[in-house]
């Protein structure tokens, strides 16, 4: 095992060097981390006559904006000698993050253990098992209960030789990838051009890394927090206090019942609640004007930003990203039953009922 790793050891740190050159030759899956392609959103940009912009962030590897925090969560444990060729990465996740860790673990040389609520789609649950996670679904608890997922993966990690939990909502390694990478990257590709950015948020990693590297670069760029129904974030920015706005959204991989500690120290200039119909209408128009075929919390980031063009007037230009794409939702999110069970079919422009099944 070790000759084995010691090779892909090489190509691991060349990675590093390619994640910051320009080469144009990637190297192989992990060097498929990052520099996604900064896409005008040409419909709403013309219509509000701003520059909406948005990170692709399927564009990478494993299918998602959660790839770039799996690497460096990974690439966190090997730094610090929490683990060793051929030990397992333990990590909690319902979805994406789960997904970019699996990816990884099969081109790095790791074995990966997935611990999600049970109450998840049978697609994700057959997704990691067909990218070699041994999954393991465990009845949903809150955060505080002990036997909470997260929990649980912590306590296994701990008893097996070689193994580490990565500990993606309160491992700061998730937003250091942002800070090093997405951030930059949104900041180069716009020549610093950026009024506004904005996103929601899962673990904050995304929006906190962004955040601290734009403020960096330009205390005016502006981080307006896109929070949806039923997450505590909108108030505890606005007024202080964790309590959830009224509802279940239809969204997946955001909204918070709690400060993260990526999300701690994350500099937000505003906030808003995302109301369901409307990152619904706008994951729609996405497909229906752009082509764009992506899942709901991407619908909510394009109303957010869409919302602050509109709000800070022509002129401006605002980037969000585009989280992962529709495919991992097709059976909930494109389902005619599905909308109509959440009573969010009709709140639907009818234009759209086309692209349901
Ligand atoms: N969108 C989707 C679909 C996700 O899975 C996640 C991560 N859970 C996010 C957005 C938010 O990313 P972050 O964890 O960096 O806040």
């Amino acid at each position: 095992m070790s000759a084995i790793f010691s090779h892909r050891a090489i190509s691991y740190s060349s990675n590093l060097r390619r994640l910051s050159s320009n080469d144009a030759i990637r190297n192989g899956l992990v060097g498929m981390v990052g520099r996604t392609p900064l896409v005008r959103l040409n419909k709403i940009s013309d219509e509000t006559g701003c520059e909406i912009l948005a990170k692709a962030e399927m564009c990478n590897g494993g299918g998602s904006v959660k790839d770039r925090a799996a690497y460096f969560l990974i690439k966190d444990a090997l730094s610090q000698g929490k683990i060793k060729p051929g030990g397992t990465i333990v990590e909690g996740t319902a979805g994406n993050t789960g997904i970019g860790l699996a990816h990884m673990c099969l081109a790095m040389g790791f074995k990966c253990v997935i611990y999600m609520p049970n109450n998840q789609s049978q697609e994700k649950i057959d997704l990691l098992k067909t990218l070699g996670a041994d999954v393991r679904p465990v009845p949903p608890k809150p955060w505080d209960d002990p036997d909470n997922y997260n929990h649980q993966a912590k306590r296994f990690a701990d008893s097996i030789d070689n193994a580490v939990w990565t500990n993606q909502f309160d491992n700061r390694a998730n937003r250091l990838a942002h800070i090093e990478t997405t951030g930059p990257e949104i900041w180069n590709e716009t020549n610093g051009k950026v009024n506004a950015v904005t996103f929601g948020t899962g673990t904050g990693g995304t929006f906190a890394g962004v955040g601290l590297y734009m403020k960096e670069k330009n205390p005016d760029v502006q981080m307006i927090l896109a929070d949806p129904q039923g997450s505590v974030l909108y108030n505890y920015f606005k007024n202080g206090k964790l309590e959830r706005t009224p509802g279940d959204s239809i969204t997946e991989g955001i909204g918070q019942g709690r400060l993260t500690e990526n999300m701690k120290g994350a500099p937000v200039d505003d906030a808003w609640p995302v109301m369901d119909v409307d990152l619904l209408n706008m994951t729609f128009r996405l497909l229906d004007e752009e082509g764009l075929f992506v899942g709901a919390s991407t619908g909510l980031n394009v109303f957010s930003a869409y919302q602050a063009a509109k709000q800070m007037g022509p002129g401006h230009t605002v980037v969000t990203c585009l989280c992962d794409t529709g495919q991992r939702y097709y059976a909930k999110l494109f389902s005619r039953d599905v909308l109509q069970s959440r009573g969010l079919l009709d709140s639907l422009s009818e234009k759209y009922h086309k692209y349901l099944h």
